[in-house]
């Protein structure tokens, strides 16, 4: 079965799926994007997904290509068409198609809509989770407007790209203070010693993360001891337990910041705990 992609309103094969050269995401990193899980034939938290991208699309000023009704639709068809059971969905919408100029376009250019949808092994990543991954700290260096999804990864490119060279799964930014602000791709979170879960809180220096969000619904529904609050880099090396989470790494362990084991070196039994009830806080659609 050949995978489908949808672009600018036609189902393609994926082989063939493109856009103009002078699409103003491939141009200038002038767009935004979303990514959801798909889990156990369902798409997670499309509510949250299209108010993030509402709010990102608004802060750059570019409109929705379609409805959202039109564009949930459209997430459905992708997943299905790619018969994705376990995966992701990404959507992505940019300025569109212009001259290339750094002013905006005129009003009638329409802005361009990619969506692809792809399947990845639950298994595999069940065992990465049994075992833990180790992150990599990075000199905090991106845009302070890091609320917004762009497509602008640069920064996030380096930063993974470094960790993978030193032997981790995710760069961890920090900030000129200390502070941990979050992973390349990735919320991070640790347990102190006394058994509270910290994140930092989402007012600055990080992306308001869907899957962050429901786990501090599960955190709360749960009554675990609870801070949203910056933590330094020294306490994370210092901490009983430390995980990330994303979309598409639930909540993932971290056993090893750089050169330190954390905790016993195992995966946390708080990280394993809200990784097991995860799907519990989410909203679920089906295709
Ligand atoms: N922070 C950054 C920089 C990200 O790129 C992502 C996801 O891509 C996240 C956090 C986690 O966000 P979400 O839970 O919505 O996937």
């Amino acid at each position: 079965m050949s995978r489908i992609a949808y672009v600018n309103g036609q189902y393609v094969r994926h082989a063939d799926a493109a856009v103009h050269v002078e699409d103003r995401g491939y141009q200038f990193a002038d767009g935004v994007y979303e990514v959801c899980e798909v889990w156990q034939g369902n798409i997670v938290d499309v509510p949250r997904h299209l108010d993030r991208l509402d709010r990102s699309l608004k802060e750059l000023r570019i409109d929705w290509p379609m409805a959202r009704s039109a564009v949930q639709f459209v997430l459905r068809q992708v997943v299905r068409r790619n018969r994705v059971v376990n995966g992701l969905v990404y959507i992505q919408v940019t300025r569109g198609v212009a001259r290339r100029d750094h002013f905006f376009p005129s009003d009638d250019v329409a802005p361009s809509i990619v969506v692809t949808a792809r399947s990845a092994d639950p298994k595999a990543a069940q065992a990465q989770a049994e075992k833990g991954i180790a992150v990599v700290s990075y000199p905090e260096n991106r845009w302070p407007r890091v609320d917004i999804k762009t497509v602008a990864l640069l920064p996030n490119v380096l930063a993974k790209q470094n960790a993978k060279e030193n032997g981790g799964k995710e760069a961890w930014y920090v900030d000129k203070d200390g502070n941990v602000t979050e992973g390349g791709s990735t919320n991070a979170w640790i347990v102190t010693k006394a058994g509270v879960l910290v994140t930092r809180p989402a007012e600055s220096g990080i992306l308001r993360g869907i899957t962050r969000q429901a786990i501090l619904e599960l955190v709360a529904r749960e009554g675990l001891t609870f801070e949203e609050r910056p933590f330094s880099l020294a306490e994370a090396y210092d901490a009983k337990e430390a995980f990330v989470t994303a979309a598409t790494t639930i909540a993932m362990p971290v056993t090893r910041i750089d050169d330190r084991i954390v905790g016993n070196g195992h995966p946390g039994t708080v990280a394993t705990r809200l990784r097991e009830m995860f799907h519990t806080a989410t909203d679920l659609q089906a295709v």
